[in-house]
C-alpha cells in the first residue's frame, strides 16, 4: 500500500525535476549524439574525427537563446542580422570533404555564429576565420573565449580578400555564396590544399563546389546544390 503511493509521488517528482531542468548538459549531449546518429552518419558521413567534433561542441551555445531549443534539429537557424547558424549536416559535410588533419591551418570565411569554426578546432591545429558583420565576429570571439578554443583567431573583415597574412592554407571553407570564386582565395590555398564553396545567385539555389590547388592548376567539381546566405561585397 505504501509502495503504491509511494510510486506516483516519485513520478510527480522526477516529471517535475525533467521539466524544470529540461536543458542540462545531458540532455544536450544525448541530443547532440542523437543528431549526429540520425542527421549525419545515417546520410553517410564516416570520417571520425568530423563525427567526434560534432559530438563535442555544444551547438546550443552557438544560437540565441530564443532557438536553444531546436538547436539541434536538422535545420539551419537564425543568428540575427539576416544571418544563419548552417544545418548540422552541412556543417558536418564541409568539415569531411576537406578532409583535415590534426596539423591544418584551415581559413574560415563567414565566422557567423562561430560553430563550424569550433567544429575544425576540435579537429585542426588552427583556424583562421573572417566576418564581415562586425557584431557577429565580436559576438563569436567571446564565445571561442568561453569555451577555451584558443586555436581560433578571428577578424572582422571582408573575406574576399582570404587572410593573406596567414597564407597558405591547407583548407579554406566558405560559408556564404559569392557569384564566383574570389581569385584571391585560390591564390591562398596550398599545393594539394582542398576549398569547398557554395557558388551562384542571391537567393538562389546554388552549387557546392570543391576546388583543389594540384599541380599549381586548379581543379573544380560541383557536388550538389544548397542554398546560403549571399557572400556580401565589402570591396
Ligand atoms: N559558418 C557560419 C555560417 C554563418 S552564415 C556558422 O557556422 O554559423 C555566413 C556568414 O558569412 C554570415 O555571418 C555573413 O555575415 C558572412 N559573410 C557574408 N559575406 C561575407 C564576406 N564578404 N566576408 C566575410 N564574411 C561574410
Amino acid at each position: 500500500m505504501e509502495q503504491a503511493i509511494m510510486r506516483p509521488a516519485l513520478f510527480l517528482f522526477s516529471v517535475l525535476v525533467t521539466g524544470l531542468y529540461p536543458q542540462d548538459e545531458d540532455t544536450f549531449a544525448k541530443r547532440r549524439a542523437d543528431m549526429v546518429r540520425q542527421q549525419i552518419e545515417q546520410r553517410g558521413v564516416r570520417d571520425q574525427a568530423t563525427l567526434d567534433a560534432l559530438k563535442t561542441v555544444p551547438r546550443h551555445r552557438f544560437v540565441p537563446a530564443d532557438q536553444v531549443e531546436y538547436a539541434y534539429e536538422d535545420r539551419p537557424l537564425p543568428i540575427g542580422y539576416g544571418q544563419t547558424i548552417s544545418q548540422p549536416y552541412i556543417v558536418a559535410f564541409m568539415t569531411e570533404v576537406v578532409q583535415p588533419e590534426d596539423d591544418f591551418k584551415v581559413l574560415e570565411i563567414g565566422t557567423g555564429s562561430g560553430y563550424q569554426a569550433a567544429v575544425l578546432a576540435e579537429i585542426v591545429q588552427q583556424v583562421y576565420s573572417v566576418e564581415i558583420v562586425e557584431e557577429l565576429h565580436d559576438r563569436a570571439s567571446t564565445l571561442f573565449e568561453d569555451l577555451g578554443y584558443s586555436n581560433i583567431t578571428s577578424t572582422s573583415a571582408d573575406g574576399y580578400f582570404g587572410w593573406e597574412e596567414h597564407a597558405p592554407y591547407d583548407a579554406i571553407i566558405v560559408t556564404a555564396a559569392p557569384e564566383y570564386i574570389p581569385p584571391p582565395l585560390i591564390s591562398q590555398l596550398k599545393e594539394n590544399g582542398k576549398m569547398i564553396i557554395p557558388v551562384g545567385s542571391p537567393f538562389r539555389v546554388q552549387n557546392l563546389m570543391l576546388v583543389e590547388k594540384k599541380d599549381g592548376k586548379i581543379r573544380t567539381k560541383t557536388l550538389f546544390p544548397v542554398m546560403f546566405v549571399p557572400f556580401t561585397k565589402g570591396h
